[in-house]
């Protein structure tokens, strides 16, 4: 089977379409969570979706986006954007939103939007962090969002220890040999410096993992927000990538 692997898209189709589009063929999709939130079009990418077998993992800003969490978490663009995207969802999206797990384990997999430790909570950001969410997975490897950042953290069994790697990597990852975290950055929202949408493509036949990079029209997605009202800061991020 071939997956792609996507997560945070945040309600911005144009980056969803075009990793679609250039992801090509895929037998599922797999996505970490953070489906809606700060972007212009969430109930596009709900529907979109919905149109492919997938998996669809619920993160902290659909909880918010359901009135399920309290907002005094989020600082205030983000605030401004999770109480513009209540209003904008329609009953359909509002109720698939509703039904997402925070956790997945499937095929030897373990899925999560944050961590396995706090699935909807906690930002997996350094080597120590992932070491210690080893526990609380027994899959060989785990999958995460919520950073919005791709790395990887596999595991030295005999240091005790993870070490942190980070793409673009010259060969696709082999897979199973090292327990592994894994995050396959951010399709709508990228927060490492680099503005083009980042995904993941997983083959379970030859355990190959790969991430990609693709460029998509920033501009689209930034005039609809300005027409929605969004939050400024929001609107600029986009085209730096942080
Ligand atoms: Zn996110």
């Amino acid at each position: 089977m071939r997956y792609l692997i996507i997560s945070d898209v945040h309600a911005n189709l144009t980056a969803l379409e075009t990793v679609l589009a250039d992801a090509a063929e895929f037998d599922e999709i797999w996505c970490l969570g953070d489906l809606v939130g700060y972007g212009p079009n969430p109930n596009e990418c709900v529907e979109r979706i919905r149109e492919f077998d997938h998996i669809s993992l619920a993160g902290n800003h659909d909880w918010a986006a359901l009135g399920r969490l309290d907002l005094s978490s989020f600082n205030a663009d983000a605030r401004t954007a999770s109480m513009w995207t209540q209003t904008a969802l329609s009953p359909e999206a509002r109720e698939y939103l509703r039904s997402l797990p925070t956790h997945v384990e499937k095929d030897g997999f373990c899925m999560a939007h944050a961590s396995p430790r706090e699935p909807i909570w906690e930002y997996i950001l350094d080597s120590n962090q992932a070491y210690a969410n080893l526990e609380y997975f027994s899959a060989s490897t785990c999958l995460v969002g919520h950073t919005h950042i791709p790395i990887v953290f596999e595991v030295d069994e005999q240091r005790r220890r993870c070490e942190t790697r980070i793409p673009p990597f010259p060969d696709p990852l082999t897979l199973g040999s090292h327990r592994m975290i894994i995050n396959p950055g951010s399709v709508g929202q990228p927060r490492d410096g680099d503005p083009r949408a980042s995904y993941a493509t997983l083959d379970s036949d030859t355990m190959t993992w790969e991430f990609h990079r693709v460029t998509y029209p920033v501009e689209i997605t930034q005039e609809r927000m300005r027409a929605r009202g969004l939050p400024r800061r929001l609107v600029e991020r986009l085209e730096l990538g942080r």
